[in-house]
């Protein structure tokens, strides 16, 4: 037999070619016209001005960015109550979630996820040949002990969003603790806080203490969502020195970018700022929740949600996907997720007063013609 040209090709390795890449929300509507985006968890506030005045005046472009993100993890040290030593800044938190499989899970091993968990976990897990093992949820939700069922000895690494996307489901400081406590302590936990901010303080998952009080346990965290710096790419980690040691070793050398680190140092210094979206959001995610409770005997179900977003499912005679269009329709995208087994569901992330209102229209007309 002769090798056809493809065999001659450079494959890739198998692992590899069973990833499917990462789908971001749409920004565009089926003419190509631009749309308001409810489909990427931004903040709807946009940028605080003192990051985007700090940003202008970054430093030279013709320099490398310091390579450490010395002044970002200092000024992040500073705002947690941290060690600048046990942090670790990268190209968002995604590179992060993705060098944490890497660094501690490879081929035979295993990495677990929750089902609807956040979509990169599975690439995570599939880029450094490691299996990913999706647990069950719990009516869409972390269930700790469905999570603790997975464990095996080929277990590496546990990922948990807490609040999770696309569910905006949330497990209390109490079911973190014992998720942490039946892990074996060869299994890192990574615990994604890409949402943290919108908690209150009362609803601190303890994250960070269990960070710092065990070897297992990386705490993530990202400019991109309240802190309105999605375009900046910045994430950072916070974890016992051995963990970020690993990390710092196969991270970029120049992972943040000089606007970046500039940027994520002012936005951490405007609390006003993360103050005002933290209230905006909570105070439009309850309206926008009761508006779609009351069209509950349409089949309309939103899920309880901690997050700048809301999962809304479509159980009843009218589809997600018919709203999704309709939506789109209007001028608005949000996001429909059939390939993570939510054909019936529509994340719709929290935007402007007037934006809420305008998607709850659309889905109240809709409601009222299918019935
Ligand atoms: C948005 C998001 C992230 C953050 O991604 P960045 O790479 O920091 O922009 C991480 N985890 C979850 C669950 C998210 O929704």
């Amino acid at each position: 037999m002769t090798a056809s040209p493809q065999d001659r090709r450079p494959q890739p390795k198998p692992w590899i070619e069973a990833i499917h890449a990462y789908v971001p929300g749409r920004s565009s509507g089926a003419d190509g016209k631009p749309v308001i985006k409810l489909s990427a968890n931004e903040n709807p506030l946009g940028t605080s001005a003192l990051a985007l005045s700090a940003r202008r005046d970054a430093g030279r472009p013709c320099d490398y960015p310091n390579p450490d993100s010395t002044d970002l993890r200092a000024a992040l040290a500073n705002a947690h109550g941290l060690d600048a030593a046990r942090i670790v800044c990268g190209t968002g938190s995604d590179e992060l979630l993705n060098l944490a499989a890497q660094g501690f899970a490879g081929p035979g091993d295993e990495v677990i996820y929750v089902r609807y968990g956040f979509a990169v976990y599975d690439i995570a897990a599939r880029r450094c040949g490691a299996t990913p093992v999706v647990a069950p949820d719990k009516d869409y939700g972390t269930d700790v002990d469905a999570l603790l069922a997975c464990v095996t000895d080929r277990t590496r690494v546990v990922f948990v969003a807490n609040p999770n996307n696309p569910t905006g489901s949330y497990i209390p400081a109490s079911e973190l603790a014992r998720l942490h406590a039946g892990l074996p302590s060869d299994v890192l936990l990574v615990v994604d806080q890409a949402y943290g901010e919108y908690l209150t303080a009362e609803e601190d998952d303890g994250g960070f203490a269990l960070a710092a009080a065990h070897d297992n346990v990386l705490v993530t965290r990202t400019f991109s969502k309240i802190f309105g710096l999605a375009g900046d790419r910045i994430g950072w980690a916070t974890g016992a020195p051995h963990l970020i040691d690993i990390l710092n070793r196969i991270r970029g050398p120049f992972n943040v970018g000089l606007v970046g680190q500039a940027g994520a140092v002012a936005a951490l210094r405007d609390t006003d700022f993360v103050r005002s979206s933290r209230e905006h959001n909570s105070a439009e995610r309850t309206r926008f929740v009761a508006a779609m409770e009351s069209l509950g005997n349409h089949g309309i179900r939103p899920l309880p949600s901690k997050a700048n977003f809301v999962l809304v499912l479509f159980e009843g005679a009218l589809q997600a996907e018919t709203v999704f269009g309709a939506l789109l329709e209007a001028g608005y995208a949000v996001r429909h997720l059939p390939g993570q087994g939510l054909p019936h569901g529509l994340r719709i992330t929290i935007g402007t007063a007037a934006q809420m209102d305008a998607v709850t229209a659309v889905i109240q007309r809709l409601a009222e013609q299918s019935a």
